[in-house]
Formats: structure tokens, C-alpha cells, sequence
């Protein structure tokens, strides 16, 4: 039985981890940044390194005892730069956000200038932010999206370079559909004389299975969460050229974190493992086909789609042309009462708010993890048109319900 220790010792927690363990099992999870991790990681995860300090690096520790906290790091570092082809790699950071922290505070002095995508175009809190510390202690610009087409507005982006002259352009994206451009944003980045920060958190699976285009090499900073697309736990990573190496591991620790948290470098340590396997390189295949599928089904329910489809895991949906006056907040809680899990969103040109906004993001990353193919996944797309179109209707979302218990049986995740 998962968790009969914990229960042993405090049934109150031991409850809520048995409830969230079926809530995964019986529901489906479709926000685009979550996926399920395997058991050999979870089991890293909850291992005896969580009792070791060991802060430094591999052979240069400042305590005692760490020969095998040594070991774990160096496997989550040798295998992540066999996965994403990377000079130097620094596996500490506790988040994908932490890795963008230490890259700022490698790079930049407090009021230097960060040029990055707008949080309603699909940019991330960490990104510059006013409600993060990035946005309170650097100077920000933000560049957008084309509102027509839906894609990186390149053109706008170089003029905006051209006038900010920014210290680094943050490239990757939260809810951005489409595959990003890395060569050209170094371009824009290159004229203007500034480093590039490419953040992968979503797509660092993709990347390393050779489904999205990779921006190691490209840009100089690379970043990703170990949790999304890549399922080796949650935490975060940063890549770079030897160039930077003592930079980079400087900011990390003693610069932003304390001791790394060891476990879950071991969690990495094992996911990384899995992700060098084919089956992982058939996964990643299978979550962006999935993705092609259910936007196709989408829009044939005539669902509005921002850039009118997908290249990569995530689908963004305006609710507007099609639904104008059903709100994303809406249909989220709808389709949650139904076991579908996903988050409203905005979208570019947003006319509603942060909160409510008009859009939906869908992912297929956990679907595809379960083992959903194309077929499943056009059903799916079929069960979250009716309550689109119905959000208010209980016996709607009483029948998509039933076939989601259905769907969740016949492809079982944990045990
Ligand atoms: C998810 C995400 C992050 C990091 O999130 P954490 O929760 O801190 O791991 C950073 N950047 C982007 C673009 C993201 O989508």
C-alpha cells in the first residue's frame, strides 16, 4: 500500500496522499505544465538524500559524508548533457523559476534591462513581472505577439531591442503554441548586444527528444523545469557554454539557494535516465501528435485556437469568436466538476481579466503518459466541446463525467 508509513504516523496527511493519488487516477490532467512522474522517481524522490546537506558541487563540498550525494549529482549532470547536448550543466536549482533567479544574478546588477514576452502573450511570472522580484528590481520591456497570427512578432521585437538596448531577451514561453524561433530571437539578441536566455521549462522533454528545436548552442542561458514535458521530478536546470560554468554555479549556490535539495537531484538523476530510452523518444512524439489531433477535433467543433493550431504539447483556445459570452473561469470549473483538469487562461488581446479570463490552455503531456494515442485523444476533444458549449447544463457535464471514469479505468496510472 503507497503511503502506509505516513499513515502510520499521521493518518491526516496519509488521507490527503491517498486522495490525491486517486484524484490523478480517476481524472484527467490537461494543464500543459503537469505530467506524471514514474514510481522509481517518486521513490528517489522520497529517499534518505533528503537528510544530506551538501552544499558546493561534486568532489568540492563543504561538508562531510558526501561521497554519495557526489554520485546522484554527477549522474543527473552526465546524463543531462548527454540528453540536451550541453556544455555545462548545473542541476541544483530548486524550480524552474529559481534557475532563471541565478541566471539574472549571474548576469545582470539590480536595475539592468530584461526584454521578454508579455505574461498575457504567453511570458511567466519570473520573466519581469511586476508582482515577482524580477519585475521590482530590474527594468523591464516586454514584446508580444502578432494579434492576427498568433506567433512571436519578430519585427516588433528587433525594434524594441533596437530602442530598450536590453541586457538579455528572454525567449520561451508559458502558454505559447507554437515552436519558438530560437536562432532568430539570438539574432535580435546578437545585434543589439545582449546575452539570450532561452527558457524551456515546458518543452525541456521535447527538446531533448528531438521534437522541438533545441536552443543549447544557440542561446547562451538555458533553463528548464525537470516536471513538465520531461518527468523526472520537480525542480529546474540550467545549461550553458564552459564560458560561464563558475558563473552559473556561483549564482546558484552561494548566490540564490542554500544546500541543493539532494533528493530530488536524485528524482532528476532517474528521470533523465528514462528520457535517454526510445520509449521516451515515442512519448515525446506521441504528446506533440496528440496535441495536433485534439486541435484539429477542436476546430472542427469550430473552437477559435490562438495561431490556429499547435507545433508543440499545449493547446490555447479563445473562447470569443465561438463562445462570446462563456468566460475560461467558466469552462474550467465545468470541465474540472467532470474530471478534466485544465486552467483558464488569458489570451492576447485579452478584454477580460487575469482571473477570468476568455481563454483555455490544454495539455497532452499526462494524457500521453497514460497512454493516450490520437484516437483518445479526439474523444477527449469531443467530451470538452460539450461542456463548452453547455458549461452550465449538470447532466452534460453528468454524462462526460461518466466517460471520463470510463477512459481514466482503461488506462491506469499509478497503482
Ligand atoms: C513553468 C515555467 C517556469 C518555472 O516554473 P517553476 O514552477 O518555478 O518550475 C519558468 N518559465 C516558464 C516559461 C514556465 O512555463
Amino acid at each position: 500500500m503507497p503511503n502506509e508509513t505516513v499513515r502510520e504516523a499521521d493518518p491526516a496527511v496519509a488521507d490527503a496522499l491517498d486522495a490525491e493519488r486517486r484524484r490523478q487516477n480517476e481524472t484527467l490532467a490537461m494543464i500543459a505544465s503537469e505530467n506524471h512522474a514514474s514510481e522509481a522517481v517518486m521513490e528517489a524522490q522520497g529517499s534518505t538524500l533528503t537528510n544530506k546537506y551538501a552544499e558546493g558541487y561534486p568532489g568540492e563540498r563543504y561538508y562531510a559524508g558526501c561521497e554519495h550525494a557526489d554520485e546522484v549529482e554527477q549522474l543527473a549532470i552526465d546524463r543531462a548533457k548527454e540528453l540536451w547536448g550541453a556544455d555545462h550543466v548545473n542541476v541544483q536549482p530548486h524550480s524552474g523559476s529559481q534557475a532563471n533567479q541565478s541566471v539574472y544574478l549571474a548576469m545582470l546588477e539590480p536595475g539592468d534591462k530584461i526584454l521578454s514576452l508579455d505574461l498575457t502573450h504567453g511570458g511567466h511570472l519570473s520573466h519581469g513581472h511586476p508582482a515577482n522580484f524580477t519585475g521590482q528590481i530590474y527594468t523591464v520591456e516586454q514584446y508580444e505577439v502578432d494579434p492576427d497570427t498568433g506567433y512571436v512578432d519578430f519585427e516588433g521585437l528587433a525594434e524594441t531591442a533596437e530602442e530598450f538596448e536590453p541586457d538579455i531577451i528572454v525567449s520561451g514561453y508559458s502558454a505559447y503554441p507554437r515552436e519558438v524561433d530560437f536562432g532568430r530571437i539570438q539574432e535580435v539578441a546578437d545585434a543589439v548586444d545582449a546575452y539570450h536566455l532561452a527558457d524551456i521549462a515546458h518543452i525541456t522533454g521535447l527538446v531533448a527528444a528531438g521534437v522541438h528545436e533545441s536552443p543549447v548552442g544557440v542561446a547562451d542561458f538555458v533553463t528548464g523545469s525537470t516536471h513538465k514535458t520531461i518527468r523526472a521530478g520537480r525542480g529546474g536546470i540550467i545549461m550553458c557554454d564552459e564560458e560561464y560554468a563558475d558563473d552559473i554555479d556561483n549564482a546558484v549556490f552561494p548566490g540564490a539557494q542554500g544546500g541543493p535539495a539532494m533528493h530530488c537531484i536524485a528524482g532528476k538523476a532517474v528521470g533523465f535516465k528514462e528520457a535517454l530510452s526510445e520509449e521516451f523518444e515515442a512519448y515525446a512524439r506521441q504528446t506533440v501528435d496528440n496535441a495536433a489531433a485534439m486541435a484539429d477535433r477542436l476546430q472542427d467543433h469550430g473552437l477559435s485556437l490562438v495561431s490556429g493550431g499547435t507545433d508543440n504539447h499545449l493547446i490555447l483556445a479563445d473562447l470569443r469568436p465561438s463562445h462570446p459570452d462563456t468566460t475560461g473561469k467558466e469552462v474550467e470549473e465545468a470541465l474540472a466538476s467532470a474530471g478534466i483538469i485544465m486552467n483558464a487562461n488569458t489570451v492576447p488581446g485579452e478584454t477580460r481579466s487575469a482571473f477570468n479570463p476568455s481563454g483555455i490552455r490544454l495539455g497532452t503531456p499526462a494524457l500521453t503518459t497514460r497512454g493516450f494515442t490520437e484516437s483518445t485523444c479526439r474523444e477527449v476533444a469531443d467530451l470538452i466541446m460539450k461542456v463548452v458549449d453547455d458549461p452550465g447544463d449538470e447532466s452534460v457535464v453528468a454524462d462526460v463525467a461518466a466517460r471520463v471514469e470510463e477512459l481514466t479505468d482503461e488506462y491506469p496510472l499509478y497503482d
